[in-house]
């Protein structure tokens, strides 16, 4: 499902260029359900926003369900973005003013779907994630736990085939992080690849795979004692 193979990025910051993707290699089959891991300021923003193809990166090669990224114009990349992916934040990035359904209802909004058609799709993934009752309800009444959730439903409800998570859980106590991390399995057992990006180790151990990302390189995994 995803391909990278020797992908670098740089930024340059007061002129001095900072290599933060050093040749980074890595495959994430479809139907995954992975972390990558790696302490503050080790690069996984970065790399999770080129899977996203919300960033570029400088060389290499990326391939998302069988295309090469790199050629694609700014118009193709969206469309492919829109179709393959879904996005979770730490900080949930719900409209203030628009209800829960609404939040949720809001990619296809941009579709071009009519409102009672949006609306009752909006509430199948509201109580996919538990919190059908809260529909009506604005963020600033929820839980964090609560606005993740609607966060995700927000990003399934445009039927993503990879959900990408910056962190997730980041912003949320270690009871209301395990419900979500159960979210995401859930997800994932419907058969949709899952990257959740973290800090902590038990939130990487709920997942099936941890990738580790250190000095800009994916760490080779350790040999397992038999
Ligand atoms: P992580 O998500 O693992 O904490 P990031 O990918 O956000 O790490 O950042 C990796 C490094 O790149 C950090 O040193 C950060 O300061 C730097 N960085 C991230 N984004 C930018 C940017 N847009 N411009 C300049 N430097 C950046
Ligand atoms: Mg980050």
């Amino acid at each position: 499902m995803i391909e990278l193979q020797g992908i670098t990025k740089s930024y340059i910051t007061g002129g001095k260029p900072l290599q933060v993707l050093k040749g980074i290699d890595l495959t994430i089959k479809e139907g995954e359900f992975v972390s990558i891991m790696g302490s503050s300021g080790s690069g996984k923003s970065t790399l999770l926003n080129i899977l996203g193809i919300l960033d570029a990166y400088d060389e290499g090669l990326y391939t998302l369900a069988g295309t090469p990224i790199r050629e694609l114009s700014e118009k193709k990349a969206a469309r492919y973005r829109n179709k393959f992916l879904g996005f979770v934040f730490q900080s949930f990035n719900l409209i203030t003013f628009k209800n829960a359904m609404e939040n949720v209802a809001l990619p296809l909004y941009y579709q071009g779907v009519g409102r009672s058609t949006r609306n009752k799709m909006a509430m199948e993934y509201l109580e996919q994630v538990g919190l059908k009752d809260w529909a009506e309800h604005l963020p600033s009444e929820l839980s964090g736990g609560q606005k993740q959730r609607v966060a995700i439903a927000r990003a399934l409800i445009a039927q993503p085939k990879v959900l990408l998570a910056d962190e997730p859980t980041g912003a949320l106590d270690t009871t209301t992080s395990y419900e979500v991390m159960k979210i995401f399995k859930d997800i994932n057992q419907q058969g949709i690849t899952v990257v959740v990006v973290t800090h902590e180790q038990d939130i990487a151990n709920m997942t099936d795979r941890i990738i580790r990302i250190k000095d800009g390189l994916i760490e080779k995994p350790a040999v397992l004692a038999t």
